[in-house]
C-alpha cells in the first residue's frame, strides 16, 4: 500500500487533519487502532473554542455543528460565594465558544471522510512507524490476523499522549513541556438540563467544580476528586 500522508489515529486531530490534507489533494490513509464505534463512543471534550470552530468551517466539516452547537459568549466563575460573569465576547472583541461535543465532531469527520472515499483502516493493532526521517518512511501493522506495509512521504503522529508516535521520537529530540496537578477529575454525563445557561467553573474549599453542558437538556459535570480515587465509591446521592 501507498499514500502521501500516513495518518496514526483517528481522533478528532486525525480525522481533521485528513480533511484538511484532502481538500488540499493530498492523499492519505488512517490508521487506527481501535475500531470506529469505540472511537464514537469515548466521552470527552464539549466546549470548542473560536480557533478550533474557524478551522472546521474552513475544512467544511461544519454544517452540523452550526446548526445544533450552542454559542456561549461568557461564562461564570463562583468564589467566595460570589457569582462573576466573564464576558468573553466583549474581551477578545468578538470571540465565543462553541458547546458541541467531541463524538460530533468525529462523528462529522469520520462521515465527511466516508463521503469523499478516504481510507481509515480501523482495529490495527501493532503500529510502528519506521524510517521517520528518511525520505521512504512506511507504518507497519497487523490487521485481521495480516501484516501489512504502508509506504507514504510523511508520517502524522495523532495517536494521543499514549500512542507509539510520541514513543518513536528519539529522546534528544523529545521536549516535554509538562505540569501534573496532584488531582483527578470525576465527570457525569446526565440527561438533565443544565443548572446555568452558560458554564459555572467553581472554586471551593473542597475543589474544583464544572457545571458544563453538551445541549440544551444534557448536562456534564466534573468534580475534583484525590488522584486515583475509584468511581465505584462515588454513588449518584454522594456526586
Ligand atoms: C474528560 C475530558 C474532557 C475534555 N474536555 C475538553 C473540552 O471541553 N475542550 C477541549 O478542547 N478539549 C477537551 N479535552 C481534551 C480533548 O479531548 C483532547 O484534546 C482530544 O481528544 C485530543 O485529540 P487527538 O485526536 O489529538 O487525540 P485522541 O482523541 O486521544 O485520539 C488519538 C487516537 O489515536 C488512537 N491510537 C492511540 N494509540 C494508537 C496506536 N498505537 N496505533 C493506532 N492508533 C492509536 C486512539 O485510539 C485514538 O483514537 C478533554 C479531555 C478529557 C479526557
Amino acid at each position: 500500500m501507498r499514500t502521501q500522508v500516513a495518518i496514526i489515529g483517528a481522533g478528532p486531530s486525525g480525522l481533521l487533519l485528513g480533511q484538511l490534507l484532502h481538500n488540499a489533494g493530498i492523499d492519505n490513509v488512517i490508521i487506527e487502532r481501535q475500531t470506529g464505534e469505540y472511537v464514537l463512543g469515548r466521552i470527552r471534550a464539549g466546549v470548542l473554542e473560536q480557533g478550533m470552530v474557524d478551522l472546521l468551517r474552513q475544512a467544511g466539516v461544519s454544517q452540523r455543528m452550526d446548526a445544533e452547537g450552542l454559542v456561549h459568549a461568557g461564562f461564570e466563575l463562583a468564589l467566595d460565594d460570589r457569582q462573576v460573569h466573564i464576558d468573553l465576547k466583549g474581551l477578545t472583541g468578538g470571540k465565543t465558544v462553541m458547546v458541541y461535543g467531541q463524538t460530533e465532531v468525529t462523528r462529522d469527520l469520520m462521515d465527511a471522510r466516508e463521503a469523499v472515499g478516504a481510507q481509515t483502516l480501523y482495529s490495527a493493532s501493532n503500529v510502528q512507524p519506521h524510517d521517520m526521517k528518511t525520505g521512504t518512511p512506511y507504518v507497519t501493522f497487523d490487521k485481521e490476523g495480516e501484516s501489512w506495509r504502508l509506504d507514504c512521504d510523511y508520517i502524522a503522529g495523532c495517536d494521543g499522549f499514549h500512542g507509539v508516535a510520541r514513543q518513536s521520537i528519539p529522546s534528544d529530540v523529545l521536549k516535554i513541556f509538562e505540569r501534573v496537578y496532584p488531582f483527578g477529575w470525576l465527570g457525569v454525563l446526565a440527561d438533565t438540563p443544565p443548572v446555568n445557561d452558560e458554564l459555572v467553573y467553581a472554586r471551593h474549599e473542597r475543589g474544583f467544580a464544572l457545571c458544563s453542558q453538551r445541549s440544551a437538556s444534557r448536562s456534564r459535570y466534573y468534580l475534583q476528586v484525590p488522584a486515583g480515587e475509584k468511581v465505584e465509591d462515588w454513588s449518584d446521592q454522594r456526586f
